[in-house]
């Protein structure tokens, strides 16, 4: 099953609404219809209310989107591209591609959220006004004073600062500028983010104790939704920086053995794919690296034809993707072994043959690594 629907392309950034918002729409829209509107409008029609609830939750979706559409679009002009929104159960995620580079950037991308927030908020309240000024109509009244509140709430709880908050992004960012070192200031900013979450979560336990239960579950969920949210993005932030600082020549195997491109397949498979158990192995010719040999090529060449063969038929033959320096960065690897379909690199200093570089290389050493980090 589908979990989202695309909504279609603004500026080549992918709208998708996720299944879980629909869940969302349907509870705010039945629990405005059903209980904020009859408790404080008590005379007016069933309908109305059922019609004002849906109409309000559309336009807090709308609202949403635009919030995210803004970080999207500054993101996309400080040269960070976005290639989707999804729209789910809290609100909204832009999936920025990557961590802005410098603190202005991420300043800019944060705040534009809740400043897009305090504008609708401006404009809703502006229309209200009017609409209250030439008595046109009291339910328009209600409606648009009700969507503005709800994007000044919107605007005032993200700029809580609380990481991935925008406003513990903010906090991040000045961090970042004053003292220079952004994994430091993401430790503080997510630290914020897993106060922030706790203190929703006591909130809400403490509305659950005094009768407010379906408050104070809200006030849970979004407690817990915030607190895994800002630990996971910190781990994901020294991730990353181990996917770009760290060198190939850190964790690449330096046990390589080269096959002679003159053996037939025969040969290659009882000495060495039987014996070592590697998946792949880097074929030479005059001890000179021309390609990479892996089971699947094997494989597709009929069983009788094996002592025909000569290797050198076989290979897949030395090309960028299959290439990487000793020093370059984990991200460097990973993008390559993922997409050259062998899933190995090959590590060359100019010509000479250093290591190779596999899946399990790098998993192992972020596993190792993550273990030792957690230790201290
Ligand atoms: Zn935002």
């Amino acid at each position: 099953m589908k979990s989202s629907f695309s909504l279609g392309k603004v500026k080549g950034i992918q709208l998708e609404v996720n299944i879980s918002w629909f869940v969302i729409f349907g509870l705010v829209t039945f629990t405005l219809a059903t209980s904020y509107f009859p408790q404080n409008y008590p005379d007016w029609d069933p309908v109305l209310y059922w019609f004002l609830g849906s109409t309000i939750a559309l336009l807090l979706f709308a609202s949403v989107l635009l919030h995210e559409l803004a970080h999207s679009l500054v993101s996309a002009s400080q040269g960070i591209p976005v290639s989707k929104i999804s729209l789910f159960i809290f609100g909204g995620l832009a999936q920025i591609e990557k961590e802005p580079d410098e603190p202005g950037k991420e300043l800019k991308i944060a705040i534009v959220g809740p400043a897009t927030s305090i504008l609708l908020y401006v404009l809703f309240m502006f229309l209200a006004k009017i609409v209250a000024f030439f008595a046109i109509s009291e339910v328009a009244v209600v409606l648009l004073t009700y969507v503005a509140d709800v994007n000044l709430v919107l605007a005032i709880f993200n700029m809580v600062p609380a990481f991935p908050l925008d406003g513990g992004r903010v906090l991040r960012a000045l961090i970042w500028y004053f003292k220079g070192n952004l994994q430091n200031a993401t430790k503080i900013a997510s630290l914020m983010g897993s106060i922030f979450g706790y203190f929703l979560i006591f909130i809400g336990i403490l509305g659950v104790l005094t009768g407010l239960v379906i408050n104070g579950i809200w006030f849970i969920f979004i407690g817990w939704f915030i607190n895994q949210a800002s630990q996971s993005s910190y781990e994901q932030m020294v991730m990353s920086d181990i996917f770009n600082k760290i060198h190939v020549s850190e964790f690449m195997s330096e046990n390589i053995m080269l096959v002679d491109s003159h053996l037939s397949v025969q040969e290659l498979v009882d000495n060495y794919f039987y014996k070592y158990r590697f998946a792949s192995f880097p074929v030479g010719k005059n001890d000179e690296v021309i390609g990479i040999i892996d089971r699947n090529s094997i494989m597709n060449i009929p069983r009788e034809a094996w002592s025909q063969t000569a290797v050198s038929n076989i290979i897949v033959p030395l090309q960028d993707n299959l290439i990487v320096s000793p020093d370059d960065t984990v991200t460097v690897a990973m993008t390559k072994l993922f997409s050259n379909g062998i899933g190995r690199v090959l590590v060359m200093d100019q010509t000479r043959l250093r290591g190779i570089v596999s899946r399990t290389d790098i998993l192992n050493y972020i596993r190792i690594h993550s273990q030792l980090n957690q230790e201290k």
